[in-house]
This record gives C-alpha cells, structure tokens and sequence, in this order.
C-alpha cells in the first residue's frame, strides 16, 4: 500500500476548526502515514498534536509564515512559507513569532470593530477571546455565520472580509527573504505555499522564486487545491529545474474551508528528502 503523506493541515490554534488532537486523530481516520501541522505564524498546538498522536501517524511538526516579497514592478504579494522541523525557541524566530501573533490580533480587533461600528452583530472582544495565538479572518467569519451574516466562511470572504471590501486592514508580515533565513537559521527546510493560487492575488514569478534558492529556499508546493492542472505541471519542471523538493497536501481546514484531508499528497521520495535535510526537531513517531 503506498504511503500517504499531507503536510500542509491547520488546527484550532491557527483558523482550523479540529483541535490538534482531532487533527491527529482525522489523519488517522483518513489512512494518512504522515501529518504536518501548520498552523499559521504559531507553533502552540505541536505539543497537544504529539500527546494525542495515534499509532501509525507519524508527525512533522510545521508552520505557515505570513510573508511577503516586494517585488522591482511594486506592490506587495503576500507569500506562505511552510517551514517545517526546525527549532521554534530559536531567538529570531520567535521574536518573529511574537510580533506576527500581536499584529494579527490587532488587524483582527479593528475589522471587527468596524464591522460593529457599520452595525453588524459582531463583538470584537468575543472574536478576539475566540481566536488563539493566531487570530485570523477566518475566526471574525466563523463568528459572521454564527451571527447568521452569512451562510459560510467562504461566502464571508467573498465581499466582507475581502482585502479589496471596506472592513479590511493590512497586518505587517514578514519579509519573504528574511522568513527564509529564518527557517533555515532555525534547523529547518522552508517550502513556498500555494505559490500560483492566483485566486489569492498577485504571484511570484519564476525569476524571483529562483532568487529565493540561495538563500536556502527548499521547494515548491506543486499540488494544491488552488493550483490548476497547468500550474502543477509547471511548477514541478520548476522545482527539478531550480532542484527543489515537491510537495503535495491538503491545506486543510476543518470546517472553515471544504477541501478534505489527504486531497492532495507528497510522494515517499520527496518526503524523505524533507526529512534528510532538516537538522533540528525530528518527526514524531506514533
Ligand atoms: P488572514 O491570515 O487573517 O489574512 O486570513 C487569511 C486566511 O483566510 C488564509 O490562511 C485562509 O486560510 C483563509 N481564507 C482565505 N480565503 C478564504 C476563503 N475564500 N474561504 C475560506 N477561507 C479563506
Ligand atoms: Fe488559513
Ligand atoms: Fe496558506
Ligand atoms: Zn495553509
């Protein structure tokens, strides 16, 4: 039977709505061998993940870095960086950390707060108290459905959550080169998310994603639910050109979004170079 890996999967502790030990545990339940968690600018739930992981689920222990490149034409693209098995007590890293977590609670309190100014049902210090380290738009649209706003997460995105809709506020990410030194500084390999879901805005090109390599860029998401079939084919003759390691996952959510766990998967090799190549925090057997 082939082994099944998915290592891009969010919990509570970020805009997940399984706990990480119901994460664990629907890996399980899913017939995955291997599980990343990546919760979003947070490494919180990786201690509940590894006390309630399943025999037969093996645990790599991740994150999703908000950041963002500058590119010479102008503008910001935001950019995700998985960074996986590195050292989360490194220094730098998490000051990063630290600083991104407060940024998002301060972006999120003032969208709420705007969206109960404008007179929706919204109280910003329950979306806040809801939210965890992590506090993203997922959990102010949660609290839209729940108020009875709108029908879904999905459809709170479409107009009010929107960066192009009224209520939006910028956080201050992190700069994408420095996100990727400080993955690697920490012990730990760093892999673009999604990074041709045009769906989500502006994109890098090829040249600035081959710029990222030296600076210890160690590959691409290839198959990923907002990636077309010409998108995949292309970002894998990408990844062997620029020799960078592919990757396959799910990005689940839990309700928040609809794609389920184990949708998309990396293969063994490619997983087991992930592994060689990471110095610092091991992958956890269960
Ligand atoms: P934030 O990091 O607070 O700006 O929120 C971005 C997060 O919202 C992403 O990590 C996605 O998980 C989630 N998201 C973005 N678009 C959608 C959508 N259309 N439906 C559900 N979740 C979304
Ligand atoms: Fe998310
Ligand atoms: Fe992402
Ligand atoms: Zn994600």
């Amino acid at each position: 039977m082939a082994v099944r890996i998915d290592l891009h999967c969010h919990s509570s502790t970020s805009d997940g709505t399984d706990t990480p030990a119901e994460l664990v545990d629907a890996a399980r339940v899913a017939g995955l061998n291997v599980l990343a968690i990546t919760d979003h600018d947070t490494t919180a739930g990786w201690s509940e993940a590894v006390q309630a992981l399943p025999r037969g689920v093996a645990l790599v222990r991740g994150m999703e870095l908000s950041c963002e490149a500058v590119p010479f034409s102008g503008g910001r693209v935001p950019v995700h960086l998985l960074g996986y098995l590195f050292n989360p007590a490194y220094p730098p890293l998490a000051a990063e950390l630290a600083r991104l977590q407060g940024e998002r609670s301060r972006r999120l309190r003032v969208m709420a707060e705007r969206m109960a100014a404008d007179g929706l049902p919204i109280d910003p210090a329950a979306v806040l108290a809801n939210a965890g380290p992590s506090a993203g738009r997922p959990h102010l649209g949660r609290a839209l459905v729940e108020a009875g706003v709108v029908p879904t997460v999905g459809a709170a995105f479409d107009h009010l959550l929107s960066s192009r809709g009224g209520y939006y506020v910028h956080k201050e990410d992190v700069p994408l080169q420095r996100g990727i030194e400080l993955v690697a500084a920490a012990g730990g390999v760093s892999v673009l998310a999604h990074c041709r879901a045009h769906v989500r805005g502006g994109t890098l090109s090829e040249d600035a994603i081959a710029e990222l390599v030296p600076l210890g860029l160690g590959g691409l998401e290839v198959d990923h639910v907002d990636h077309s079939d010409g998108d995949r084919a292309r970002l894998r003759e990408l990844a062997d050109e620029l020799g960078l390691l592919r990757t396959g996952s799910s990005d689940y959510h839990g309700r928040n979004k609809t794609v389920p766990l184990g949708a998309h998967t990396t293969a063994a090799d490619q997983y087991e170079r992930l592994v060689a190549e990471a110095s610092v925090t091991p992958v956890v057997q269960g």
